[in-house]
C-alpha cells in the first residue's frame, strides 16, 4: 500500500520558491530578530483579524501564557476552561501560578459547554478561556454575556482556528485577547515555532510588548519581572507573511476537502464532524469518531495507514495534572469523546487523487470492522 505524503513536505515541495525567498530576504537584511518582517507581520496579522495589536511571540503556549499576565492574571487566580484540549492551554495557566477549573464539553461539537461556566465562577475567577478546538468558535455570544455580566475578560485560545469565524465575526477578535501558535502544523503554520498575541487594547499590547522582551520597557531598562524572552524571530515572520497572503485559499482547500470526507463517508458508522450553528470551520483536524476505534485504527494499520488522536488523553486525567485532583467521571463527555475519537488527514496541500486513495482504504476498513 501506498505511504502518503501528508503535512508540511508536500506544502514546501509547492512553495519551495516563495519559502526560500523570504528566508534569503532576511539572511540579507541584517536584522534576524524584532525587525521589519515581525513589525509587518504583526500590522498584516492584526489587520486581517480587524484588531488592533499583534504581538509576534515565540510559540502558542507562550502566546497564552502572556496574554494572561497581559490580563493581570497570577498566583492564586482561577481561569475557567476545558479539559478537552491541547495540552498547552492548560499548562499555560498552570505557568502563570493560576489554577485551571475546568467545564465539560458539547458532545455533538467537542466545544465548551458554555452553559456550565457561570457555576464554575468563584470570588478567584480571574478570565474565561475559551479553546475553538479543531477549527471552530465556541459559543462566545452566550460566553461573552456571562463575561459582561461577571466582569471577566476573555482569552480566546484560536491556536487551532486561524480565519474561522461566527456569525462573520473572525476568531480571535471577539475577546479582550486571543492567543494564536504558528507551529508548522496549524491552519497558518511557521518553518518552526511561532505565536502571537492580539488584542484591541493598547494597555494590553504595550504590556504583551514588555513581556516578551525581557520586561524591558527601553532597551536595558527592566520595568517588570517576571521577564520572558519570548519573541518570534525574523525568518519566521517573514515567511508567515508569504504564507498569510494564501490563508483563505489554504482555508477553502480545507473545506473542499471536508465536504469531501462528508460525501464519501456519509452513511459509514463514522460519526463526521458537526459544525455549530453559525461558525464556519476551518478544520484545523477532521476529527471523526467510531464506537469500535481501536479496532478501525489497528485495521487501518494493516494497509500501512497510521491516524492521529487528537487527542487520546483529557487533559484531567494526564499524571502531570494528578495534582488538580480531577478524578476518572468528573467530566464525563470528554472521557467519553476520548475513547471514540480520531482524525482524518487533513492539510491544505493533502493533493484529491490521495484524499481518494485514502478513502477507499478507509471504506474497506469500515465495511470490516
Ligand atoms: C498547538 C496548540 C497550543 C500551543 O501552541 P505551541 O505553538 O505548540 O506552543 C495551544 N493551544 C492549542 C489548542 C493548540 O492546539
Amino acid at each position: 500500500m501506498t505511504q502518503f505524503v501528508w503535512g508540511y513536505v508536500r506544502e514546501y515541495e509547492n512553495e519551495r520558491d516563495d519559502i526560500l525567498d523570504a528566508v534569503d530576504s532576511v539572511f540579507r537584511s541584517g536584522r534576524l530578530v524584532l525587525g521589519p518582517a515581525v513589525q509587518g507581520f504583526e500590522r498584516e496579522f492584526a489587520d486581517y483579524h480587524g484588531v488592533a495589536h499583534a504581538v509576534g511571540v515565540d510559540n502558542g503556549t507562550n502566546a497564552i501564557v502572556l496574554g494572561l499576565r497581559a490580563l493581570g492574571v497570577g498566583a492564586g487566580d482561577e481561569v475557567i476552561t476545558v479539559s478537552n484540549t491541547a495540552a498547552p492551554t492548560v499548562l499555560a495557566i498552570d505557568a502563570v501560578g493560576a489554577t485551571p477549573v475546568f467545564v465539560d464539553v458539547v458532545e455533538e461539537t467537542y466545544l465548551m459547554d458554555v452553559g456550565q461556566v457561570e457555576e464554575a465562577i468563584t470570588e478567584r475567577t480571574k478570565c474565561l478561556l475559551p479553546v475553538h478546538l479543531y477549527g471552530q468558535c465556541a459559543d462566545l455570544t452566550a460566553l461573552s454575556a456571562v463575561a459582561t455580566r461577571h466582569g471577566l475578560p476573555i482569552l480566546e485560545d484560536c491556536a487551532q482556528a486561524h480565519g474561522a469565524r461566527q456569525h462573520g465575526r473572525i476568531a480571535g477578535s471577539v475577546g479582550k485577547a486571543a492567543a494564536f501558535s504558528f507551529y508548522p502544523t496549524k491552519v497558518l503554520g511557521a518553518y518552526g515555532d511561532g505565536g502571537a498575541t492580539i488584542t484591541d487594547d493598547p494597555e494590553v499590547d504595550a504590556k504583551l510588548r514588555r513581556l516578551r522582551y525581557y520586561g524591558m520597557e527601553d532597551v536595558y531598562h527592566v520595568v517588570e519581572t517576571p521577564g520572558h524572552n519570548s519573541r518570534l524571530d525574523e525568518v519566521q515572520a517573514e515567511i508567515l507573511r508569504r504564507k498569510l497572503k494564501r490563508l483563505d485559499g489554504y482555508l477553502e482547500r480545507r473545506r473542499e476537502i471536508a465536504a469531501r470526507y462528508a460525501d464519501a463517508l456519509a452513511g459509514t458508522d463514522l460519526v463526521l464532524p458537526a459544525t455549530a450553528e453559525g461558525n464556519d470551520h476551518v478544520y484545523y483536524v477532521h476529527v471523526v469518531r467510531h464506537p469500535r476505534r481501536d479496532d478501525v485504527l489497528a485495521a487501518l494499520k494493516e494497509h500501512d495507514v497510521t491516524l492521529n488522536i487528537s487527542y487520546p488523553w483529557p487533559v484531567h486525567l494526564q499524571r502531570g495534572f494528578a495534582h488538580l485532583a480531577y478524578g476518572r467521571g468528573s467530566l464525563p463527555v470528554t472521557e467519553k469523546l476520548a475513547g471514540e475519537i480520531f482524525s482524518l488527514p487533513m492539510y491544505a496541500s493533502f493533493a484529491p487523487e490521495e484524499q481518494e486513495k485514502f478513502i477507499d482504504v478507509l471504506r474497506g476498513v469500515l465495511a470490516r470492522v
